[in-house]
């Protein structure tokens, strides 16, 4: 069974707490261009990747345009580091095939990073058929 954690309509005057219409995952945010989304929160979006490397492979997006973590404040690391934590931990629960999971994140290019917009790659689903 996969139950899936379904995205709350966006609400009505919602506006992208970012302005930056060449980032795609902000365009993603203010719905300019599609994706799937599984769940929304105030901070967080979460979709699925476009070129999935697990057989489950969501991508936990913080909905404030932040390059990467190294460019975290103080400020983001005590609200959004929760929050993606919790994410995690509620995608994990909402899918049997999801309760073993890795979370990780590129920072910068010479890591992999390809988006400069701060997101964390949940992967699971590794022994699903
Ligand atoms: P990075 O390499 O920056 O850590 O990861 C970027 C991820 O974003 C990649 O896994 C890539 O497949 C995914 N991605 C890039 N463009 C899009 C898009 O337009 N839609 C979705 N859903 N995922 C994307
Ligand atoms: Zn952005």
């Amino acid at each position: 069974m996969s139950v899936r954690v379904r995205p709350p309509a966006p609400k009505k005057g919602f506006v992208c707490m970012c302005s930056n219409v060449e980032c795609i995952f902000c365009r993603i945010i203010a719905r300019t261009i599609p994706a799937t989304i599984i769940n929304e929160t105030d901070t967080l979006i979460v979709i699925k990747d476009i070129a999935p490397s697990a057989p489950i492979h969501y991508l936990i997006i913080p909905k404030k345009h932040i390059v990467d973590l190294a460019s975290f404040t103080a400020e983001d690391r005590e609200t959004l580091a929760s929050d993606i934590f919790a994410c995690a931990q509620t995608l994990s629960q909402s899918d049997p095939d999801a309760k073993d999971f890795r979370l990780s994140v590129n920072n910068g290019y010479g890591a992999g990073q390809c988006v400069f917009h701060v997101h964390f790659h949940f992967l699971a689903g590794f022994n699903k058929k």
